[in-house]
């Protein structure tokens, strides 16, 4: 599969499992990402009592890439409203963090200029211009600019 269809995919399951894990419950939301051989993996974060606990949907995937020995290539999470529109919500600041060891070419999902529930991809780069990392180029290969 190329790149775009890759990424396609990538999409189609975010707002797969978020049909498919909550049928009955509108507001909710989770993350896929794309490995670096075509695995597409998904991921959402489990309901806490106490909510400082909760993780970012990117959480799971993160971690179960780094359980394969794989790359993240591409990052995405969708939020499905009440209404059932799907926006898109670009990493956090956090998960931008939990990206930077893959390097600057990542791409991640952010909102279109016109239509939040437009994918637009971007590199990690281009969403995190300056890295705070990158004055250490031996530690963050490909960050050095
Ligand atoms: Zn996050």
């Amino acid at each position: 599969m190329e790149r775009n269809q890759l990424l396609d995919a990538t999409i189609a399951a975010c707002r797969n499992l978020i049909e498919t894990r909550f049928p009955d419950d509108p507001s909710r939301g989770a993350a896929a990402v794309l490995l670096d051989d075509g695995t597409i993996l998904t991921g959402t974060s489990p309901d806490y009592t106490n909510s400082s606990v909760e993780l970012c949907h990117e959480a799971e995937p993160y971690c179960a890439a780094f359980r394969l020995d794989r790359a993240v290539v591409a990052s995405l999470c969708l939020h499905r409203t009440e209404e059932g529109r799907f926006l898109v919500l670009s990493p956090c600041g956090v998960c931008r963090e939990r990206l930077a060891g893959h390097g600057p070419d990542v791409l991640v999902a952010v909102p279109g200029p016109s239509d939040p529930t437009t994918v637009r991809w971007v590199t990690l780069r281009e969403a995190l211009p300056h890295y705070w990392a990158s004055i250490f180029p031996e530690d963050t290969p490909g960050w050095a600019s």
